[in-house]
């Protein structure tokens, strides 16, 4: 066991500071990372507020992380020292149910490990997520990162970037097709990105009128605002597909109202009661689904679609120092589009 320094909450109205964490040494299978860089994702904040009335203290959020392979187990067969690898959302499952078979370790039917918060099988306790050194993880769960990309830029695709493409990819996204992204935030400036490349007419559909510029030079074609109940109007009844990406609950009556017949829309931020009618479904044959991030060989395969047509996140950099200032701004909607935090800073 190796105790390392990490960032991290101690109750839910707690300030994020520094502590100590343990780590495990190395199994036969694991991989040891030194953390260059950890994405704050609005889940985070979650987590450390209890929004989601689950969480374990302390909370040592992130689970965007990218670093450099130290350090590998003897069984490890994909990676070696100095390799540049990404770890997400999960850092274990059982390898043995139906869903892990098929890849999708994310619904485990046994429960997969989440990065933090999750049960610790090895020290006992709880997971540590990435606002920290060092992290110990599973070879099945480490991802190789393109050596090509912005290696700062690249930390959101871990979450943010597998959480759009999974549903963009699970409901046949297709050039041509009118897609609506809702919530210009960390994930929704991912959908706008990876709808566009796969060749869809863009839709940001927005609270903030402010944010239209941007929404456009990330590749949407339109922009729509949808407090503007006339222009939401305009478009009833047109899309072929939406990413919902709102961080809360909210009245989904307004967005369904945009699908055409037989066309879905998924929700991927609300973990939360929604407002829905039957009726909005009812007449159109329309869908509300639901996705959580996306399989480790789909994580991969994302992140190689990445290398090939050079698409990374939007980031600010910030010191480990400013994540509490960071955490208001992303409730304020005011980050351009998700910020990384340099770990050099902890370090140090
Ligand atoms: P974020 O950066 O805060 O972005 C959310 C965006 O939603 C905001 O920028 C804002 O965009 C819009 N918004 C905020 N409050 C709203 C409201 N009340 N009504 C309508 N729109 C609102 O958050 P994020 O990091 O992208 O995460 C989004 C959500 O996804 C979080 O709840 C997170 O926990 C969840 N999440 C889920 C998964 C999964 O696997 N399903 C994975 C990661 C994260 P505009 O200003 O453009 O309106
Ligand atoms: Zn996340």
């Amino acid at each position: 066991m190796k105790n390392v320094k990490a960032y991290g909450a101690k109750s839910n109205d707690a300030d994020l500071n520094m502590m100590e964490i343990e780590r495990r040494d190395i199994l036969a299978n694991d991989v040891k990372i030194e953390i260059d860089y950890c994405g704050v994702c609005h889940s985070d904040i979650h987590q450390v507020r209890n929004d989601w009335g689950n969480s374990k203290y302390p909370v040592v959020p992130g689970h965007e992380i990218i670093g450099r392979v130290v350090e590998v187990g003897s069984d490890v067969k994909n990676f070696k020292q100095g390799d540049l690898v990404g770890v997400g959302c999960m850092v274990d499952s059982c390898q043995e149910c139906k869903s892990c078979e098929d890849g999708l370790e994310q619904y485990c039917e046994n429960g997969m490990t989440a990065t933090y918060n999750g049960k610790d099988e090895h020290l006992g306790g709880h997971t540590f997520g990435g606002y920290s050194e060092m992290v110990v993880v599973r070879e099945k769960f480490v991802l190789k990162v393109p050596e090509n990309l912005d290696t700062k830029a690249v930390a959101p695709l871990l979450c943010a970037g597998i959480t759009t493409w999974s549903p963009l990819r699970q409901w046949n996204v297709k050039k041509g097709d009118k897609v609506g992204v809702v919530g210009l935030g960390g994930l929704g400036h991912m959908g706008v990105k990876f709808a566009h490349a796969l060749g869809a007419h863009v839709v940001m559909i927005t609270t903030s009128p402010a944010k239209a510029e941007d929404a456009k030079s990330l590749g949407a074609d339109e922009v729509l605002i949808s407090k503007d109940e006339a222009e939401m109007k305009k478009h009833a009844n047109s899309f072929d597909f939406i990413l919902n990406t709102v961080p809360v609950g909210h009245d989904t009556n307004p967005y369904v109202a945009l699908l055409k017949r037989d066309a879905t829309m998924t929700l991927v931020g609300a973990i939360d009661e929604v407002d829905i009618h039957g009726g909005g479904l009812i007449m159109g044959r329309k869908r509300i689904a639901g996705s959580l991030i996306g399989g480790i060989k789909e994580t991969q395969e994302m992140l190689d679609f990445c290398g090939e047509h050079n698409i990374v996140s939007d980031i600010e950099m910030i010191d480990m120092d400013s994540i509490n200032t960071a955490f208001d701004r992303v409730v304020k909607s005011d980050v351009k589009y998700r910020f990384v935090i340099d770990m050099k800073s902890l370090k140090n």
